[in-house]
């Protein structure tokens, strides 16, 4: 069975004092509301990692991610943020390669497989987002270039690898928009996603395999997205940021 997994990501958001409000307020709920095995990640910026673990203890349905890692081992690298620093203070999970850090940062399909090794060499866990911008599904060019991305990213790792990575597939154009995939896209791509999966690696390997959908997921239409065979959680921006809409979409799940 697939690990279901809900993951909020908080992108550059909230005060210390929010930070802590908010993850306080979503334990609480999940302790008392949701069911079956559903994993809960917040992906929350880096000064937040540590007394973000101190405040959920040994919850294991909760985890946090780091949204990006450096490439590098170590060294004269300022204002970068180590895997082995992440892995040091007992973090699990990094998102690499979320179309803002692709956008706004150059990130590549070389640089990310970079990430993707440090990261795997040094135990944290990867959430891989792939996804492509509304051009590009407009000339239906869409799942030539997600298989692209997973690619040259992550088809260099043997299958032990590769089992250890979250894929996170996320259309440019849902992002923050508030223009969601509907749930047959979604699932569409997934089985694309998967398919490829399962040619590089094998059937058993690509099934094991968790893919999210993300792109303006919320409380309304999670559980449509979330019923697709190939849908197995999601990543989720904005909606995140809201205790009650958050445990809502982790119970729709
Ligand atoms: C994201 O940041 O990964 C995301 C999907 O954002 P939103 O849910 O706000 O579209």
């Amino acid at each position: 069975m697939r690990q279901k997994i809900v993951a909020g990501n908080w992108k550059m958001n909230k005060t210390l004092e929010e930070a802590n409000i908010l993850a306080s307020e979503i334990k609480g709920m999940v302790a008392d509301e949701v069911k079956g095995d559903v994993k809960v990640i917040f992906c929350v910026p880096f000064p937040y990692l540590v007394p973000l673990k101190n405040l959920l203890g040994a919850d294991p349905r909760i985890s946090l991610a780091a949204q990006n890692c450096s490439e590098h081992e170590s060294g004269a690298y300022t204002g970068e943020v180590s895997a082995a620093m992440l892995k040091s203070i007992g973090i699990p999970y990094v998102v690499l390669g979320h179309s803002e850090r692709r956008q706004y940062f150059g990130e590549d399909g070389k640089l990310l497989a970079k990430k993707v090794d440090v990261a795997l060499k040094h135990g944290l866990l990867p959430i891989f987002c792939c996804g492509e911008p509304l051009e590009v599904r407009e000339s239906n060019g869409h799942e030539a270039l997600v298989k692209k991305q997973i690619e040259e990213s992550l088809y260099h790792l043997d299958a032990a690898g590769i089992q250890k990575v979250i894929i996170a597939y996320e259309p440019v154009w849902a992002i923050g928009t508030g223009k969601t995939a509907t749930s047959q896209q979604a699932q569409d791509m997934h089985a694309v996603i998967r398919r490829s999966l399962a040619a590089k690696y094998g059937e058993a390997v690509a099934n094991e395999i968790t893919i999210q959908y993300g792109g303006s997921v919320n409380a309304a239409n999670a559980k449509e997205l979330f019923s697709q065979p190939d849908v197995d959680g999601g990543l989720v921006g904005g909606a995140s940021l809201k205790s009650r809409e958050f445990a809502d979409v982790i119970k729709a799940m």
